[in-house]
């Protein structure tokens, strides 16, 4: 059966039209979950009985099952467990001006980025639209408040899964809906330059943020397999491109690796890659894992690079860090769960 949360209310209202049923009733089942949160299709009072029943047959309302939570002031991290068994997770920022949530895309991730949980587990599939929609739906649930912003951030590369990424961006943008407003949503990827042509030609508000992380192909290329695809130039490009298209600005992430891509030189040499391109740069600490070496810069190190880019005019800030406590890096608590069931299946295996 397939999850009602897959619908966005345009193939909604189609299929009522399939099934000679009016447009205004999709209408009402879109506002009973998205406005009312009724999660239930008997509560859903102003349809017939009939109908009721064939929505029930038809589709599948169930939400996910938070199977983890952990919790600290300014970060709540999520573990759910998917229909078929699979683990993603999500987190919620809790900031000042408002909560914003980061959501996982994929189980798993192909593009091996050698820093990351996420590509260390490789892909198992692509998450469905509703899944990343009840991801939202979940947190705002269980924290009892709104979400203002949402970043595709989380496990898995979204243009990887680009169709599945619009469809959850058209619902959960959808002012009868959810309501996040296409400003307050950014979808991060690690490079994939033709997705990045065919988002600019969505038409959208929505915001780009691309994992550069080294100024050269040299050392791009050692830390990100996606490098080899489409190098820097290619990148830079289409990130100019976009801009020139979509008149919005690019955030540039850059995580800093101890000893990797932290020093002056790949600075000065970051600065001269970017000079003149409408974009900002948002200086990532790296949270240490205990399955990779690579290692979080110092202080000091993160301070001289920010400096650098300053003195050269680029905008740049350096990311809070949310949760680091808490095993909130990206894929970090569904890997310790993974690790967790093979473990407990080798156990019983060897029994
Ligand atoms: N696949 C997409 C989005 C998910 S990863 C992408 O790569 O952009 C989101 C961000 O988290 C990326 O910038 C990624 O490089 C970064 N990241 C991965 N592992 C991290 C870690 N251990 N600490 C901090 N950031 C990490
Ligand atoms: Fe995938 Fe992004 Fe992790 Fe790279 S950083 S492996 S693209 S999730």
């Amino acid at each position: 059966m397939q999850s009602i949360f897959d619908y966005d209310k345009q193939s909604l209202i189609d299929y009522f039209l399939s099934i000679g049923e009016k447009k205004f009733k999709a209408e009402q089942v879109y506002s009973w979950i998205y406005e009312k949160r009724v999660f239930n299709f008997d509560d859903m009072t102003n349809l017939s009985l009939d109908l009721r029943d064939k929505l029930k047959s038809t589709f599948d309302i169930s939400l996910l099952e938070i199977v983890r939570k952990q919790e600290s002031d300014d970060t709540n991290k999520y573990l759910f467990k998917l229909s078929d068994g699979n683990f993603i997770e999500a987190v919620l920022m809790k900031h000042d001006y408002g909560n914003s949530v980061c959501v996982s895309s994929q189980v798993g991730c192909n593009m091996g980025c050698a820093f990351c949980e996420s590509g260390r587990l490789k892909k198992v599939r692509d998450l469905l639209p509703g899944e990343i929609v009840r991801q939202i739906l979940m947190i705002e649930d269980d924290y009892k408040n709104r979400i203002s912003s949402v970043v595709v951030m989380g496990i898995g590369e979204p243009f990887d899964n680009y169709d599945n990424v619009m469809r959850f961006i058209r619902i959960i943008n959808d002012p009868k809906g959810i309501a996040i407003g296409a400003r307050h949503i950014t979808v991060s990827t690690s490079g994939l330059v033709p997705k990045i042509y065919e988002y600019a030609d969505e038409g959208i508000q929505t915001n780009l943020a691309v994992s550069l992380h080294a100024p050269n192909n040299e050392l791009r290329s050692k830390i990100m397999n996606v490098n080899k695809a489409y190098n820097i130039d290619l990148l830079i490009k289409a990130v100019k491109d976009y801009i020139d298209k979509t008149n919005r600005r690019v955030t540039i992430e850059y995580l800093l690796l101890k000893d990797v891509n932290d020093t002056s030189e790949c600075a000065q040499e970051l600065a001269d890659l970017l000079k003149g391109l409408n974009v900002y740069v948002n200086l990532i600490p790296y949270n240490e894992t205990s399955h990779i070496e690579f290692k979080k810069s110092t202080k000091e190190n993160i301070m001289n690079f920010y400096d650098i880019l300053k003195k050269n005019k680029i905008n740049v800030t350096i990311r809070r860090e949310f949760g680091g406590d808490i095993d909130a890096a990206c894929g970090q608590l569904r890997a310790s769960e993974v690790e967790r069931w093979n473990h407990f299946i080798l156990q019983t295996q060897e029994r």
